[in-house]
């Protein structure tokens, strides 16, 4: 664990947030309140290693996400407080509960019934858009924010750890060509080490690989994005604005509509 402990999320709804990127925001946490689930364990996770265990509190409920975010948008509309966007994340991989579909149509349902003009976002780490149901489900979401940290296989392995041996970079690309147009593609760019190896996802060849990745996808938008927060790993180094902004041309080159 970091030296700045990463932090968990000890509700179902958290915040709002006030940003001057997405403006005011309200998360959803659909892990546990006292633990993280993921299928990945990534090296810069604001929400810590797997290690930390799974905690006690379970998925919450649709009932709990319900009452839950009901308080929290009626509360807002009385105090005439503003929504810009509610956003699927928290302590872990959203797109694991194990009734993902029927949380985003209540999520959706109350959005229009206190805030119709927000937009609904999810973070996902792309693992589960194999599965016909989550990935009906993820187009649901205004904003279907989908990860895909390098294009070359030992990359994605080092940086963000899949339990599962068949998550590969190959099989994750072509699933992701089902959102053309539609989906966000996020990835994250890092510098550092992790167990005595090292971690670069921005040399040339890294680029190269990730822009024929966004060619073949077809994103209707590629975000990119560098640490913000402590991290699990702490030999990791953020990379800077300006550099985002030459990676970022370079993908402009390409055709790619990419923001930072
Ligand atoms: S996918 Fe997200 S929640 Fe899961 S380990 Fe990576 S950063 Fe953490």
């Amino acid at each position: 664990m970091g030296k700045d402990q990463t932090v968990l999320f000890h509700s179902t709804v958290f915040g709002p947030i006030h940003s001057r990127r997405l403006g005011t925001s309200l998360g959803i946490n659909l892990l546990p309140d006292d633990g993280k689930i993921c299928s990945f364990d990534c090296v810069y996770c604001e929400a810590g290693y797997n290690a930390q265990g799974t905690g006690t509190t379970g998925f919450p409920s649709e009932e709990k996400l319900r009452r839950d975010l009901e308080a929290k948008l009626s509360e807002m509309k009385e105090k005439g407080e503003n929504l810009d966007v509610i956003t699927f994340s928290g302590n872990g991989e959203p797109t694991l509960h194990p009734h993902f579909p029927t949380v985003v149509r209540i999520t959706n349902e109350l959005r229009d019934k206190y805030f119709p003009s927000a937009k609904t976002s999810v973070l996902t780490n792309s693992t589960r858009i194999f599965d016909p149901k989550v990935a009906e489900a993820l187009r649901l979401v205004d904003n279907n924010i989908l990860k895909l940290d390098s294009a070359i296989e030992s990359t994605m392995r080092a940086i963000d750890n899949p339990n599962s041996p068949d998550f590969t970079v190959e099989r994750v690309i072509d699933a992701l060509k089902q959102f053309e147009n539609e989906g966000i593609i996020q990835t994250m760019f890092l510098r550092g080490e992790h167990n005595g190896k090292k971690i670069d996802n921005t040399t040339p060849e890294e680029i190269e690989a990730l822009i024929n990745a966004y060619l073949t996808i077809k994103p209707r938008q590629v975000m990119i994005y560098s640490l913000d927060r402590s991290t699990p790993e702490e030999n990791l180094r953020k990379v800077e604005r300006d550099e985002l902004a030459r990676i970022a041309s370079k993908m402009q080159e390409a055709g790619i509509n990419v923001t930072f």
